[in-house]
């Protein structure tokens, strides 16, 4: 927790629908161990996905929060409105050497990986095969201004190689080591959108000094890339506590589309908050 002045946590939601029972517990866990620290927890708006972001599902997050019991310091960071900062980031990495275009459309990539059987394999499938990583610059130069749509990636190799080994303590887990090679050229910048979720957040982690990250054990992978990214950025590190999913009765995960445990819903159906926390579990660890 080096190069924090105090302990905060945040829980980070997409408005792009309704809260519903999992993220009443990721809002919790995050408030719970804020208040372990003794230190505040914080709510960031992440939307920058604005053709799938609402100002009314923004509206219902902090309703249903506040209906929950939660609070936190005013203004509310929402990252739609930090796209230069992330620019400039974007930017030093850059002109450090270490990102390069790619025009590849997801069935291109969907191709290449199928006539490429052996293509490295991360947590969420195959890797992007790294097409546009051997592009000449000129032509890739001249592609853009063609005005040819295409995102920005980090060249995955070079990142690692200057960062040197890594590693990230989460505190259930204990000191995991960052396998760079398990995350590929990640993008940096979406075809549709000047960012990414791995860039916004690294970014936003350390403006809003996060010292302790907790978010689902599913983004455990994504840590990985947000380590390579602090260190490149000169960015601290926070600690990290990975929460376990919570399940539905036929155990799949809880997801937008299921429409009767939103907490709208279930506010409406007569749930109180009290009701939510034990449907969630009083044990939060
Ligand atoms: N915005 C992300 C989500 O809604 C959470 C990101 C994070 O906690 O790092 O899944």
């Amino acid at each position: 927790m080096d190069g924090f002045i105090s302990a905060a946590t945040r829980f980070a939601p997409s408005p792009s629908g309704f809260l519903h029972l999992g993220h009443a517990y990721g809002a919790l866990f995050s408030a719970r161990q804020a208040t372990a620290m003794g230190g505040t927890f914080l709510l960031r708006i992440e939307d920058i996905d604005l053709a799938r972001c609402t100002q009314a599902y923004e509206q219902a997050i902090y309703e249903d929060l506040r209906w929950l019991g939660l609070t936190w310091p005013d203004p509310v960071l929402r990252q739609s409105d930090r796209f230069p900062v992330y620019h400039d980031f974007l930017h030093t990495l850059e002109e450090g050497g270490l990102t390069y275009p790619c025009f590849c459309t997801r069935r291109e990539i969907r191709t290449e990986v199928a006539n490429a059987p052996r293509a490295p394999h991360g947590p969420d499938g195959a890797l992007y095969p790294g097409t546009c990583k051997h592009l000449d610059p000129m032509i890739a130069k001249d592609r853009i201004a063609a005005g040819q749509v295409h995102a920005i990636r980090l060249h995955m190799d070079r990142a690692a190689h200057m960062t040197g080994p890594l590693t990230f303590t989460d505190l259930d887990r204990g000191i995991i080591t960052v396998v760079p090679e398990s995350c590929g050229d990640i993008v940096l910048a979406r075809k549709d959108v000047p960012t990414s979720y791995h860039l916004s957040v690294t970014v936003d982690d350390a403006f809003q000094q996060i010292s302790c990250v907790t978010r689902g054990e599913d983004l455990l992978h994504a840590t990985h890339i947000h380590r390579v990214l602090q260190t490149l950025l000169g960015f601290p590190t926070p600690v990290y506590r990975h929460h376990r999913l919570l399940l539905d009765s036929q155990g799949r995960r809880y997801a937008k589309r299921d429409k009767a445990i939103t907490l709208q819903a279930l506010r409406k159906a007569g749930k109180t908050p009290q009701d939510i926390c034990q449907m969630v579990g009083e044990d939060t660890k």
